[in-house]
């Protein structure tokens, strides 16, 4: 008999010897049945054809489950290799795997492919799909596997095999005659795949080196409905649209160059635009109680020796080194060590604690080229950093203030919809259980206080300690991980930092990491798309432009720009000798917010007459009154 444990504590009685997860699922449900994908055997995910022949623990993962998500764009992706063998036989298929929203398969193939090769393709992966043949699952020994693939000439699967262990065995999916390498899970049947469509080609070394072969990279997307699948389209037109690059060029804002790869030339409307975020934060930290200071970008390696980087980050760091010095040093990847020197620079104690150490740090982590995208992956950025140094004791009040923060310059971003999520204690952890009990519970007291939604992350917090996560949601629905709060019980014990208690004894001060925006360059991005260019006015960096009807109103123009910028307004003027409707054009382009026109009635009146972005319509006012409405909203 066995005994098969479900989620619910829910124990079933099999009088079989054996049964498979299909057919527990079928004495469970009918529709059950239908929307399981695979399932989870005592912690293990593996098919629902899996035999189970002793007392188990079982859960169904289902369409509806993310995972389930990541089978069928799995199974998706193995029908894709499976119609180019049938459409292109001398094609060699290598790996294939999942991503976000999709998956990709890498063949090798003599001709180009191209989006016109699509519809082809996705014909022949529905006739495959219709063939109903299922999944099913075989064990090979290694050795007989490298014989498989030889024999129809797969020859990266070959080596992928042969870089194996000799005893080890392989499972090999087939799908009517077509075989795969793979570890599964696949769901046995192919009736969940309906809605996919094959997005883009690109070109990609096999195993990501620039000296092996250049390979076709064939991406996909897949979704349980066509509904699904119709609104992520939408969103990627959407998004398209709205690309920061572009934006970045017809706003001009910024550029970046091949011989700078992950760095940005901010120009200076760009550079103005990062300025008022830094100034927007600095003045927010300020009214808090944050201190600033700023800590060198060039440090000794000893420095990352002691605080544990060179050890663990040393590929991510740029390394320096100078003709007559023969120290090694990096460029800073993090600002925190730095915080930690200006700590130790004098005796701290209890009563002076916390301290909220701010600093707008540029940092530079190594990204592999092919990651690089735009302002939202670089490889030099500044990081609106803090530290805030405390005892125990204060971490829950110190997170409460950060969430607060947090929330508040999300808010005036123009992002309402932020979700938290609360990491706690990994397996290989330092510090002991008691400080990690009294930590996880300020940060949850912390974001409850405030009476906030969150999410447990299992496990997934740091070795030092647990952390709270923020995600806002953009205009059109795609989530971006964008602050943190991180405390750490690591780095001041390394550095030996210190406080004198109230028992007169030296204690180790407990370090908060915290970042709101994150990535400045990668906020301003996210603050471009999400806005699609048209952002909030206190941020735009030309709030207004100028438009003389003609030559004979630059005199007017020039005194009503002059007033305006007198009271902090960043107004342009444009007396270009072009029509009106050209430099209209141009500067909706451009994305300026207010147009303001001006010719003979408003001479005459002493007026304005001002058009704002996306809007027909146009107001006349005074220029008192143009100054107050925008001094409101500047504000
Ligand atoms: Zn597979
Ligand atoms: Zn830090």
């Amino acid at each position: 008999m066995l005994n098969i444990q479900l989620p619910d504590g829910k124990v079933l009685q099999f009088q079989e010897k054996k049964i498979t997860g299909l057919e527990i699922a079928e004495g469970i449900s009918i529709s059950l049945a239908k929307s399981a994908l695979a399932m989870e055997m005592d912690g293990k995910i593996c098919d629902l054809t899996t035999e189970i022949d002793q007392d188990s623990k079982v859960k169904f993962i289902t369409v509806n489950d993310e995972l389930g998500l990541e089978i069928i764009r799995h199974d998706t992706a193995h029908i894709l290799a499976q119609a180019i063998k049938e459409l292109y036989p001398s094609a060699l298929i290598t790996i294939g795997p999942v991503i976000k929203d999709g998956f990709y398969y890498d063949i090798s193939y003599d001709q180009h492919f191209s989006t016109d090769d699509f519809t082809a393709i996705e014909n022949k992966m529905r006739e495959i799909i219709k063939r109903n043949n299922g999944f099913v699952r075989k064990i090979v020994a290694r050795n007989e596997a490298i014989k498989m693939f030889e024999s129809i000439g797969e020859n990266y699967k070959v080596e992928i095999i042969k870089d194996l262990p000799e005893n080890e065995e392989v499972s090999v999916y087939y799908y009517g005659e077509f075989f795969d390498l793979c570890r599964g899970p696949h769901a046995s049947n192919t009736k969940h795949l309906k809605a996919f469509k094959l997005m883009k080609v690109a070109g990609a070394y096999w195993r990501g080196d620039s000296n092996k072969p250049m390979l076709q990279r064939i991406y996909g997307t897949a979704w349980r409905n066509n509904e699904e699948l119709e609104q992520y389209l939408k969103m990627i037109e959407e998004a398209e649209k709205r690309d920061h690059r572009r934006l970045g060029k017809e706003m001009d804002l910024f550029h970046f160059q091949d011989n700078a790869p992950g760095t940005v030339f901010w120009h200076s409307k760009g550079w103005q635009m990062f300025q008022t975020l830094v100034n927007f934060i600095r003045n927010k930290q300020t009214e808090s109680g944050y201190i600033e200071v700023s800590t060198p970008e060039l440090l000794c390696r000893s420095i990352w020796e002691v605080s544990g980087h060179w050890e663990k980050f040393k590929e991510n760091m740029f390394t320096a080194h100078a003709i007559g010095e023969e120290r090694e040093f990096a460029i800073k990847p993090m600002s925190c060590p730095g915080a930690v020197q200006i700590y130790n620079h004098g005796l701290t104690s209890y009563r002076d604690l916390p301290i909220k150490m701010a600093e707008f740090g540029k940092v530079h982590r190594f990204e592999p080229s092919g990651s690089l995208h735009g302002l939202m992956r670089v490889r030099g950025f500044t990081q609106d950093d803090a530290h805030i140094f405390c005892t125990e004791e204060q971490i829950q009040e110190q997170s409460r203030e950060v969430c607060e923060f947090a929330l508040s310059i999300y808010k005036e971003c123009g992002f309402e919809d932020v979700k938290i999520k609360i990491s706690d204690r990994p397996d290989k952890r330092i510090g002991s259980d008691e400080v990690w009990d009294k930590s996880e519970q300020a940060l949850i007291n912390a974001v409850e206080s405030m009476g906030i939604q969150y999410e447990i992350n299992k496990g997934e917090g740091a070795f030092y300690g647990p952390k709270i996560e923020f995600t806002l949601t953009d205009a059109i629905g795609r989530d971006w991980q964008i602050g943190t709060l991180q405390v750490d019980f690591n780095l001041p014990m390394r550095f030996n930092a210190l406080y004198t208690g109230p028992d007169g004894n030296k204690h180790h001060p407990i370090m908060l990491h915290r970042a709101i925006l994150g990535s400045l360059e990668r906020f301003i991005g996210i603050m471009l798309e999400h806005h699609s260019g048209k952002l909030p006015l206190w941020l735009a960096p030309t709030q207004l432009v100028i438009l003389p009807v003609s030559e004979q109103f630059n005199d007017y123009a020039i005194k009503v720009m002059n007033e305006l910028k007198f009271k902090g307004v960043r107004a342009e003027i444009d007396n270009d000798n072009q029509t009106l409707n050209y430099r209209l054009r141009k500067h909706i382009l451009a994305k300026v917010l207010l147009i303001v026109i001006i010719g003979k009635n408003e001479e005459f009146n002493q007026t304005v007459t001002v058009r704002k972005l996306g809007e027909e319509k146009q107001i006349v006012f005074t220029v008192p009154e143009l100054i107050l409405s925008l001094e409101k909203e500047i504000k």
